[in-house]
């Protein structure tokens, strides 16, 4: 179920919280190297700029671990916000205290305040009901547009719900939502999913789920090589979680009761190292040598996986097929994103190293959509209720929550 969206709710001329994730890639100078996360909320940031409304913004920055950190600031992001929304951008020093008040108390219709990282305060990732309520004073209306944090429990994204009577869900989580349930509720068949990455331990609960969903599963990484090993091939000094081979055994049995095709690499891109400059060669997933590792999916696989894929009209996808970060192990990841991103299907690619590798081989106009999750991207195809999602839907139950004004 849905939750209810920021046109539904009156915001005109409040003083509008806005939760966004503006976790931006920086440079060792500190300058923004992709604005992806601060264009993705645009839309609700100009909508509620036409609604005359006062615009709080809050987000986090990095893993400053509960300390001010000043190279965690967000007064770069003020900046370059500033540019994109044409108009000034004030940053609060910090996200809550005396001077923060004063700054909200003096906003007018049309004004935008960026408040100080959240994470500055170990009391954000905590849940914090004292901290949440102090944020919540600063607002009439409650906004959560930051997907990326929505399988969190934090006290900007959770917490403060209970104390902001009137709350909804801006148009970059509707658009995760619609894309989501285009995919997963009501795909168009076939719907493959591809998983990648290095472990699976982390995408155990996703595999298992898929496996109630999908018609086809492809899977490439780190993790194809736990799968071969947990079926009796010999993997060399590949990667491997020897502890999950039992749930990777779990995840065949499944496919197979399900009437699954489950899909393994049949080649692979073996090395002497982990190091680009050492001696590679591609050889069949059955003679992958002693002393080498399989860094990445070889030709044949890249052939085999694109077969699969051909009459695919739904494909979700996440997690690299190798180690797509050194140039002599990304071919078959850049290949394997070519060939969906020149597919028919509905695509739809997960956060994290998924959306870099698409972004690197220059294909992010040709998908359908890429998701700004990363970690809840993968707990949304497990079908779990996201936290951050479920508060945002209570509003509608009729539960209780103190106006923050009066707190
Ligand atoms: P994850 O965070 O689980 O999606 O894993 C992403 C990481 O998996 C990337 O940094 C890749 O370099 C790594 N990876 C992919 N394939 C392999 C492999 N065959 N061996 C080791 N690491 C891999």
């Amino acid at each position: 179920m849905e939750p209810r969206y920021i046109d539904k709710v009156d915001i005109r001329g409040k003083r509008v919280f806005i939760r966004v994730d503006f976790n931006v890639p920086l440079d060792k100078h500190g300058n923004i190297t992709d604005d992806t996360r601060i264009r993705g909320v645009l839309s609700t940031i100009n909508y509620a700029l036409d609604e005359k409304a006062r615009v709080i913004l809050a987000s986090h920055l990095g893993r400053p671990k509960g300390k001010r950190v000043p190279e965690m600031s967000l007064a770069t992001v003020a900046r370059r916000l500033a540019r994109l929304i044409e108009r000034p951008v004030v940053m609060a020093p910090d996200c809550v205290g005396p001077e923060t008040e004063a700054l909200v108390a003096d906003m007018k219709p049309g004004d935008v305040l960026l408040l100080e990282n959240l994470r500055f305060h170990p009391e954000e990732e905590q849940n914090d009901e004292g901290f949440a309520r102090a944020l919540a004073s600063l607002a009439d209306v409650y906004i959560d547009d930051a997907f990326a944090v929505a399988h969190r429990s934090h006290a900007s994204n959770v917490a403060i719900t209970r104390y902001i009577k009137t709350r909804a869900a801006g148009f970059l989580m509707q658009k995760e939502m619609t894309y989501f349930a285009m995919a997963m509720n009501n795909p168009v068949r076939p719907l493959i999913a591809i998983l990648g990455g290095k472990k699976i331990s982390d995408k155990v609960g996703v595999l298992v789920a898929l496996c109630d969903r999908v018609d086809k599963l492809i899977l490439g990484g780190g993790m194809a090589l736990t799968f071969l090993k947990a079926l009796g091939y010999e993997i060399g000094a590949s990667f491997a979680e020897d502890n999950a081979l039992d749930q990777a055994r779990a995840v065949v049995k499944k496919a197979k009761e399900k009437g699954i095709k489950l899909y393994l690499p049949v080649d692979f891109v073996v090395s002497t190292d982990f190091d680009a400059a050492s001696e590679t060669k591609v050889v069949t997933s059955q003679e992958i040598p002693k002393d080498w590792m399989a860094l990445d999916i070889g030709p044949a696989t890249v052939t085999l996986f694109s077969e699969v894929l051909h009459n695919a009209k739904t494909i979700v996808w996440n997690g690299p097929m190798g180690v797509f970060e050194m140039d002599a192990f990304s071919r078959g990841t850049f290949a394997l994103v070519s060939r969906v991103a020149n597919s028919y299907a509905l695509t739809i690619v997960g956060g994290g190293d998924t959306d870099v590798a698409v972004h690197r081989a220059g294909e992010y106009a040709k998908m359908s959509y890429i998701s700004t999750g990363g970690g809840a991207f993968l707990e949304i195809l497990k079908g779990i209720d996201l936290p951050g999602i479920a508060v945002l839907r209570e509003s509608d139950n009729g539960a209780e929550a103190t106006d923050g004004k009066d707190m």
